[in-house]
């Protein structure tokens, strides 16, 4: 049987990020996706022109429905926008001892465009990253929650020690904005771990950091080891930037042909 993943995230009507993307990706590491949206967004490939978030007794309705049937393997969490949101998810979470739980933590959209409020950005360091396997943040991500301008690999050591010691068991810093290679750190609390790809040139993308954290709540759900579960994420997405897909006037996606090896 296969397992059954959940996306807590945003819409993006383009498809290339939030709960489609997602989707998709569950779709192409063979896992059974369900999804309940928190907000709707106004975006293209060319950028994002407004946000309405969903009521957060709406969200609750979409996620108690989905596990009052499906028993869930994994979580992934995206973009949530509101601090009212995330006070509704967080009891959901414990209530169904759902896990394990990948977190992405969205803060803003690559143009600038606020996809959290301020309220949101400190419960979700306080309050929703102890409940975390993982969390994901790329290297703007994780200078907004640690307080360290993040730009080389020994900032992101020392952002990764402070995103820990909110409670997530590990977390892992995506480098696909370094300068010299495409390397992601992760921290366990006690160790780091670097993965290195090599850095191609690419047009701008849109949705990786969703398409990351998917991959690897897939793999989990199936019970792969996190390294494994990292590696294999982080080759998908080396591959599908080799071949990016364009559908509309501004920013390329990935590729749903491709296949992770
Ligand atoms: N829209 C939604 C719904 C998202 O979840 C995200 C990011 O995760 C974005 C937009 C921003 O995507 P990008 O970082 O490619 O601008």
């Amino acid at each position: 049987m296969n397992p059954k993943v959940l996306t807590i995230a945003g819409f993006d009507p383009s498809g290339g990020a939030g709960v489609v993307a997602d989707l998709r990706t569950f779709a192409v590491f063979e896992v059974w996706g369900v999804a309940a949206v928190t907000s709707i967004t106004y975006q293209n490939t060319s950028g994002i022109s407004g946000v309405y978030h969903l009521p957060p007794q709406a969200v609750l309705r979409q996620l108690e429905a989905i596990v009052s049937d499906i028993s869930i393997d994994a979580v992934k969490i995206g973009m949530l926008g509101s601090e009212e949101t995330i006070a509704i998810i967080i009891p959901f979470l414990q209530r169904h001892r759902l896990s394990p739980i990948v977190i992405d933590p969205v803060l803003k959209s690559s143009s600038g465009y606020p996809l959290l409020d301020e309220g949101g950005i400190k419960l979700l360091k306080e309050k929703l990253f102890p409940l975390a396997e993982v969390v994901t943040p790329n290297l703007a991500e994780s200078s907004t929650l640690s307080g360290v301008v993040v730009s080389t690999l020994q900032d992101m050591k020392e952002a990764a020690r402070i995103i820990h010691s909110y409670g997530p068991k590990n977390v892992v810093i995506t480098g696909g904005h370094l300068k010299q290679k495409a390397t992601d750190l992760l921290y366990d609390g006690k160790e780091y771990a670097l993965f290195d790809t090599p850095k191609i040139k690419t047009p701008s993308m849109h949705g990786i950091g969703c398409t990351f954290s998917s991959a690897i709540a897939a793999q989990l759900s199936r019970g792969v080891e996190l390294k494994v579960a990292i590696k294999k994420a982080k080759h998908y997405i080396l591959r599908s930037l080799q071949q990016p897909l364009k559908i509309g006037e501004g920013r390329r996606v990935l590729d749903p042909s491709i296949r992770p090896d």
